[in-house]
C-alpha cells in the first residue's frame, strides 16, 4: 500500500468486480468459510438432505485497523482470562448480582437456581474452562484511538472456526489478486497478521481434555460438542473439531435436546457423564469436556426437560465449558458492575495488580445501572428517559446472540412496556462511535459498499481450578473481525447484519 493510495482502492464494477468476487465464492466454499443456506434461499424443505453450503457473508479486501489498537486488544486478553476466571469463582457477587436482575428476568433467576441445586447436591468437578471472547470497538476521541470494549463473552463464543479461515481468504487474495488490480496493491504491502483462532481455540479445549485424566470407569475419554438444533453456523464449530480431532482426540457432537436420550450419569461418586453413540449404545465414552455451542438463551430451553439436561452437565464430572457460575459471569450487569464510574475499585478487588487493573480500566467506556436507589442509578434513569440524552445510548437486557438490545430513541419508549422495579434488569451503556472505513461486503452473491463499522474480537482460553483459584492455562486465542454497514446498529454474523473481515494493520 504507497501511502497516498486510497484503500481499499476503487474497483471497476465490470469485470474487475466479477472476477474479485468469483475468486472468493470458489475460495470460501473449497476452505470451509461457508454456513448452510437460510431456508428463505433455498425455500423450506429444499435441502432435506443437508447437502447445501453457501458463503458466509465476507469483505472483499481486510479492513485497515490501528495497529496500536489491535496489538492493545491481543496483550490484555490473559488479564481478561484471569478476572473472568476470578469472577466465576466468586459465587457470592454473582449470587448479589443474579437478584438485581433476578426480579425482571427468568432465565438468569432460572440459571441460578440450577447452580443452587447442584451445589445442594455436590458439585464434583473443580476445573472448570472457559473460552472467552473479549469485543471491542475504536473509540477515536480527538486524534487519539483507543479500544473500548462491546462485551465480553463467556458462552458459545462464536466464529474462531470462520474467522481463522478469513484471514487465510484475505492472505490468498493479496498474493493472487489484489497485485493484479487496476489500481494494484504490491505483494507484502498489506499488514495482515497471523490469526491462530481456530487451533487456540482447539488447544484451550485439549488442555482441559488433558487435564481430566483417563477414565477409571476404563471408557474412553471424548469431548462432547453441545449444539443448538438445526445450527446454520455448523462449520465455523466443525473447523475446531478438526484440529482436536487431528491430535486424536474423540469428539461428538450432540444437540442440546438430545442430551438426556444419549448421556448417562454413571451411579458412581464421581457422577461422570457418559455419552452412548446413539447409532450403538452399548459403545460408551465418558465425557471429559462438554463445549456448550446451545444453551446460552431461553429459547435453548423450551421444556422443562432442557433444565434438566443443563443440570445433568453442571452435576456430573465432566468439566463444563461453562459452567453455569462462568455463564452468569458474562451477564451484561457485571461488566456495568465492573465499568460503572467513578472508579476501578470492583475490578480492582479481582485483579489487585494495579498495572494490569488499569491497563483493563482503559477498555471501558461508561456504563451505568438502572436502579432507583444508587447515584448512578438515578442519573441512568434521568439518561435513558431523555428523548436527547438517550440519542448517546444503547440499553441491554441480559442476553446473548444477538437482536436483543434497544438503541437511541428506542430505549425511552421500551422503558414505558417496563414496570419501573424491573428496569435494573437491563444496563445502559455509553455508544461507541468508531471512525467509519470503506469496504464492501460480498452476502449472498450480492455486493454491499459503502461505510462500514468494525467489531473487533479477541478469544482467550483459561482453565482453573474453582477451588484452590489455580490457573492451569492461560491463553491468548487469536481474533475475529466482524464488519457491518454504518447503518446497521446490531452486528452479529449469524443474526445476518455483520459479515466476516481480517485486519489489514495501520
Ligand atoms: P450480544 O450479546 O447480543 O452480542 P452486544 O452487547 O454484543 O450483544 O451488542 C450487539 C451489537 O450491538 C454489537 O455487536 C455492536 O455492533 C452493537 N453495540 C453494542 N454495544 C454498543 C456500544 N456501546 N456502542 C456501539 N455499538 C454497540
Ligand atoms: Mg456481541
Amino acid at each position: 500500500m504507497t501511502s497516498n493510495a486510497p484503500y481499499p482502492p476503487a474497483l471497476d464494477a465490470g469485470l474487475e468486480t466479477e472476477r474479485l468476487s468469483q475468486t472468493i465464492k470458489d475460495w470460501s466454499i473449497a476452505n470451509g468459510l461457508a454456513v448452510r443456506p437460510p431456508p428463505v434461499l433455498v425455500g423450506q424443505n429444499q435441502d432435506p438432505e443437508g447437502i447445501l453450503a453457501i458463503n458466509a457473508p465476507v469483505t472483499l479486501f481486510p479492513s485497515p485497523f490501528p495497529k496500536s489498537c489491535f496489538e492493545e486488544a491481543k496483550a490484555i486478553q490473559t488479564n481478561y482470562n484471569e478476572l473472568y476466571a476470578r469472577i466465576s469463582q466468586d459465587e457470592e457477587f454473582l449470587g448479589r448480582l443474579v437478584q438485581e436482575v433476578a426480579g425482571g428476568d427468568d432465565f438468569i433467576a432460572k440459571l441460578w437456581e440450577i447452580h443452587l441445586k447442584v451445589k445442594e447436591e455436590g458439585y464434583v468437578q473443580n476445573l472448570s474452562l472457559g473460552l472467552f471472547r473479549s469485543d471491542y470497538m475504536v473509540h477515536q476521541d480527538g486524534d487519539h484511538l483507543q479500544i473500548k470494549q462491546v462485551e465480553f463473552n463467556t458462552i458459545a463464543s462464536s466464529f474462531g472456526g470462520l474467522s481463522a479461515q478469513t484471514s487465510l481468504l484475505h492472505q490468498h487474495l493479496s498474493k493472487t489478486e489484489y497485485p493484479l488490480l487496476t489500481t494494484p496493491i504490491p505483494p507484502n504491502t498489506l499488514n495482515l497478521p497471523p490469526n491462530t483462532s481456530a487451533h487456540s481455540l482447539a488447544a484451550g479445549l485439549r488442555a482441559a481434555y488433558e487435564a481430566y485424566g483417563p477414565s477409571i470407569l476404563n471408557h474412553p475419554t471424548c469431548i462432547l460438542f453441545i449444539v443448538q438444533d438445526g445450527e446454520r453456523n455448523i462449520f465455523d464449530q466443525r473447523h475446531l473439531e478438526y484440529s482436536l480431532q487431528q491430535s486424536s482426540i474423540p469428539v461428538f457432537r450432540l444437540p442440546f435436546s438430545q442430551l438426556l436420550t444419549h448421556t448417562t450419569l454413571s451411579p458412581t461418586p464421581l457422577r461422570q457423564l457418559l455419552y452412548h453413540l446413539p447409532h450403538n449404545p452399548s459403545q460408551i465414552f465418558e465425557v471429559a469436556v462438554t463445549y456448550l455451542r446451545a444453551g446460552y438463551g431461553p429459547n435453548d430451553y423450551p421444556a422443562p426437560s432442557s433444565w434438566l439436561a443443563r443440570r445433568r452437565i453442571e452435576t456430573s464430572n465432566t468439566i463444563p465449558c461453562p459452567t453455569i457460575l462462568t455463564q452468569l459471569a458474562g451477564m451484561k450487569k457485571v461488566q456495568q458492575v465492573l465499568a460503572t464510574p467513578p472508579g476501578p475499585s470492583t475490578l480492582a478487588k479481582f485483579i489487585p495488580d494495579e498495572e494490569k487493573s488499569s491497563a483493563l480500566w482503559r477498555t471501558f467506556t461508561n456504563i451505568y445501572p438502572l436502579d432507583s436507589s444508587s447515584p448512578a442509578g438515578r442519573e441512568a434513569r434521568r439518561l435513558a428517559t431523555d428523548p436527547k440524552e438517550c440519542l448517546k445510548y444503547v440499553m441491554k437486557p441480559q442476553r446473548e446472540g444477538g437482536g436483543n438490545n434497544f438503541y437511541k430513541g428506542a430505549i425511552p419508549e421500551q422503558l414505558k412496556k417496563v414496570p419501573e422495579e424491573h428496569w435494573n434488569s437491563f444496563i445502559l451503556m455509553e455508544l461507541i462511535t468508531p471512525p467509519a472505513v470503506q469496504n464492501t461486503i460480498l452476502r449472498q452473491g450480492k455486493l454491499e459498499q459503502g461505510g462500514v463499522i468494525c467489531e473487533l474480537g479477541v478469544y482467550g482460553t483459561c482453565l482453573w481450578d474453582q477451588k484452590t483459584g489455580q490457573v492451569k492455562h492461560n491463553e491468548e486465542a487469536g481474533y475475529l473481525l466482524r464488519t457491518k454497514g454504518d447503518q446497521s446498529e446490531e452486528g452479529g454474523v449469524a443474526a445476518g447484519f455483520g459479515c466476516m473481515d481480517s485486519v489489514a494493520l495501520v
